[in-house]
């Protein structure tokens, strides 16, 4: 798909969008774009009091519109009037989200706002079709399981894929009932914006959706522990996970979805189809930059096919066209910032040190914006800095094994584990070590999602609580009461 824009001639959205109301506050927070390193002007930071204003509004119009207790048909057709309208801006939110963002211009309307349409309409033909049971008692009883929504769900997205996130924390939650305040992150909020007051024009009821803009540590902080929140739904990294749990036990108890940060093995035996496995690699490390919660950035190979499968892998790691997001010939993004594209250098340097062989890459790309060569780092232990933490850059490790025990062992990080690869033919193996891999999500053959939104997606250890998609996604987003009636 070809739409450019020009980006200085974007009007970007800078408020606070409440109660189906735009509020103004002071201008605090710079932003920057991330291809070319320009500002792009600044946003306000949602304080206590905004936030509360937000969460009271949302709490009124949640009771006042009987959204949660209306037809359930009636929030289906809303949903999906949502989804339709924001297909029919695809145009105009692609160029809102790829200004600030890693997201290309080129890929936008194809994957994002495709997928989060569909996405909204999956959880919308839910609201109408799940929920409640009548359970076994004695015959003078009726005991029921009935299930509520909770009135407000404070959600918080992460950078990387700011309409997709806003779409999985958004649609589970307003199908089943609910009223949300969603922070985007503060890098990136302008389509999160023009999403929030398409859904108005959708016929969702105004204050159902509401957008604060803000940074973690005041905006976020306020939102979590806000006592008119029923339940919180996070995407980020571990660290501000932590800092949340931590954040809501002091302020009060709630649930919390929770979906946090991966180091994703891929496991490639010597059967296995090499081809496919090299372009699911390098697709999986390439797409925005390596910058996805499931990029599987551990090559774990058997040792027979290391050499074999890296002089495959080589040709793909080469960066297409790097360049502006809002150009529709850009085929490769740049780290979300200056300090991210150090971070990853930083940690790139310190594997080095500590003996990781530079097979590519291995710097930044010099050229304006915040880019980083695709790298692939060879001869790393399990202790190197590279196999350990979340880089969430273009860098691959290869780590060799001689048996399948050996591989697993290699694949259980000890402290993440959202996402797996294993490529092999045979089908036993794939079996058994999938059964024995410790992730949320394992991928046979193939890496990364499907447009299957019935598959729950989320974290083992510390990549997560609970499930974002699916039908738990669903589920999490209403909570149940148990009635006994004596007859
Ligand atoms: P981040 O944790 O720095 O920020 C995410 C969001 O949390 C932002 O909106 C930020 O303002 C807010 N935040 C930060 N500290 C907070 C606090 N103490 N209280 C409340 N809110 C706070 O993460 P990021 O850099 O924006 O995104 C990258 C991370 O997100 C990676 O670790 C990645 O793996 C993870 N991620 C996970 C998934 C998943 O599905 N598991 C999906 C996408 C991204």
């Amino acid at each position: 798909m070809n739409i450019p824009f020009d980006p200085a001639s974007l009007s970007l959205p800078r408020r606070h969008f409440i109660g189906g109301d735009w509020l103004e506050g002071d201008e605090a927070l710079e932003l920057t774009r991330p291809s070319d390193g320009r500002a792009i002007g600044a946003i306000p930071i949602a304080d206590a009091s905004v936030v509360d204003h937000a969460v009271t509004t949302a709490a009124r119009a949640q009771r006042a519109s009987g959204w949660g207790s209306c037809q359930p048909r009636d929030r289906t057709r809303a949903l999906q009037r949502w989804a339709d309208l924001i297909e029919a801006h695809a145009d105009e939110l692609a160029a809102l989200e790829a200004v600030a963002s890693t997201r290309l211009i080129s890929q936008i309307p194809g994957i994002d706002i495709a997928i989060t349409a569909e996405q909204i309409r999956f959880f919308a033909e839910m609201a109408d079709k799940e929920g409640g049971a009548l359970v076994p008692t004695r015959d003078d009883q009726l005991g029921m399981i009935m299930d509520e929504p909770y009135g407000v769900v404070g959600a918080i997205t992460p950078w990387n894929f700011p309409i997709s996130m806003a779409g999985w924390k958004l649609a589970p939650a307003l199908a089943a009932g609910n009223a949300v305040v969603l922070k985007p992150s503060e890098m990136t909020p302008f389509a999160t914006l023009r999403m929030a007051e398409l859904s108005v024009q959708a016929g969702i009821p105004p204050g159902l959706v509401n957008v604060v803009l803000g940074d973690g540590r005041v905006t976020g902080t306020a939102l979590t522990g806000h006592a008119g929140i029923g339940k919180v739904s996070f995407t980020g990294s571990t660290l501000a996970g932590s800092a949340i749990m931590e954040n809501v036990a002091r302020s009060g108890v709630k649930p919390m979805t929770l979906e946090l940060g991966g180091k994703s093995p891929q496991i490639v035996f010597a059967d296995a189809d090499l081809d496919l496995a090299a372009r699911c690699i390098a697709g999986s490390i390439m797409f925005n930059a390596g910058q996805a919660c499931v990029a599987g950035s551990r090559v774990i190979v058997e040792k027979c096919i290391a050499e074999a499968l890296t002089d495959r892998l080589l040709p793909l790691m080469r960066p297409q066209n790097p360049g502006p997001s809002w150009l529709a010939s850009t085929g490769y993004s740049p780290a979300i910032s200056a300090t991210q594209r150090d971070r990853i250098d930083s940690i790139v340097q310190a594997a080095i040190a500590e003996g990781a062989e530079v097979l590519c890459g291995g710097t930044p790309l010099e050229r304006e914006g915040f880019f980083y060569k695709p790298t692939i780092l060879g001869a790393v232990t399990s202790d190197n800095p590279a196999v350990t933490e979340e880089i969430f850059g273009p860098v691959l490790t290869i780590q060799g094994f001689t048996t399948e025990e050996e591989a697993l062992a290699l694949a259980d990080h000890p402290t993440y584990g959202l996402a797996a690869g294993v490529f092999t033919r045979d089908l036993a193996r794939a079996i058994r070590v999938t059964r024995t891999l410790q992730a949320g999500t394992v991928w046979v053959n193939r890496y990364g999602r499907s447009r299957d939104h019935i598959l729950p997606t989320g974290g083992y250890k510390a990549s997560g609580i609970g499930k974002d998609l699916g039908r738990e996604a669903y589920h999490a987003n209403r909570r149940t009461k148990s009635v006994l009636i004596d007859i």
